[in-house]
């Protein structure tokens, strides 16, 4: 292995920044977060990943949603607000790329988190496409990985943004980022995410029971926080949230790793509650607070 050849950081809570607050401050200094996802069958991944957003200190945070499924994320956010948008048979319709592209030309939004649970469709592939043209800091996640991967040239799309973006995939997802398979990941996460970020200019998160974070200019951290309890449906969804958020707070690079810190961080205070079994997505969220509170 090469992997003495790459210099990597361990993440410790010395080495992450936290974001600040001001006395003299007001909800849009602190961002507007929009959210891009969700699906029939799939909303709790947008409705986690918005919950995670508010709790990890976004000052206000929109979902944008196929409009048929509205009402159950009116129901289960209450801080959020969402808008809906064309739909079909519970996806984002034909027209969603258009009226997401005049939501983000209206509104003030700093920062934007796409791709939980929204499926893989023609109509998401032209979603991410469009949101690939946005002048923000861009997170894409789990479907929005699997949609891009089947925008025409996205390589060369991601290279030519000017704002970053940042990537986060398990080891699956990036398989299909890569075209690698998933042992050659595997064994070589490090060397995998670096050449990715160097290749598109991208921030690439590569999710695991080990977490990698690289960066276009070649840096690479490590995280080993976080418990197998994590190993369940929707954690990603809360670490997509979280990272939408501190990006916007922090900038690309420390709003990364404070994400992975904070996020592994929440799962291993989680689990003294719940173990390692029992723990559920949405308890990483309740444990945000205390997680800030313990970096402090
Ligand atoms: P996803 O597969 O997108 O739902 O993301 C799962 C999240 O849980 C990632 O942040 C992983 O790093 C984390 N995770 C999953 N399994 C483990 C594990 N065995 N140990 C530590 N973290 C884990
Ligand atoms: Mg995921």
């Amino acid at each position: 292995s090469y992997l003495k050849e790459i210099h990597r950081y361990l993440l410790t809570y010395e080495s992450i920044k936290l974001p600040e607050r001001k006395k003299n401050s007001h909800k849009y200094t602190y961002g507007h977060l929009l959210v891009v996802g969700g699906s029939v069958g799939k909303t709790g991944a947008v409705i986690m990943a918005s919950r995670s957003a508010t709790a990890s200190g976004s000052g206000l945070v929109t979902a944008v949603v196929p409009g048929s499924l509205d009402q159950v994320f009116e129901n289960a956010l209450t801080e959020e607000m969402t808008i809906p948008v064309d739909d079909i048979d519970g996806y984002f319709g034909k027209k969603a790329y258009r009226q997401i592209k005049e939501i983000i030309k209206n509104g003030k939004f700093t920062s934007v988190v796409a791709g939980m649970g929204m499926s893989v469709t023609e109509n998401c592939i032209s979603v991410i496409d469009q949101l690939l043209k946005g002048k923000m800091p861009l997170v894409i996640d789990a479907d929005g990985i699997n949609n891009l991967v089947l925008v025409d040239n996205f390589k060369e799309k991601l290279k030519k943004r000017k704002h970053p973006t940042v990537l986060t995939p398990h080891i699956g997802e990036m398989s299909r980022l890569t075209g690698l398979k998933t042992k050659e990941i595997l064994d070589s996460m490090e060397e995998t995410a670096l050449s990715f970020s160097k290749e598109t200019g991208s921030f690439v998160i590569l999710k695991g029971s080990r977490t990698v974070i690289s960066t276009p200019d070649g840096k690479v951290y490590y995280s080993i926080k976080g418990n197998e309890g994590m190993a369940t449906a929707g954690t990603g969804d809360i670490l997509s949230g979280i990272t939408g958020t501190l990006v916007f707070r922090l900038g690309a690079e420390e709003g990364v790793k404070t994400a992975v810190y904070l996020h592994g961080l929440s799962g291993d205070l989680a689990v003294k509650e719940t173990g390692v079994e029992s723990m559920k997505a949405t308890d990483l969220i309740r444990f945000i607070p205390e997680a800030y509170r313990e970096i402090k």
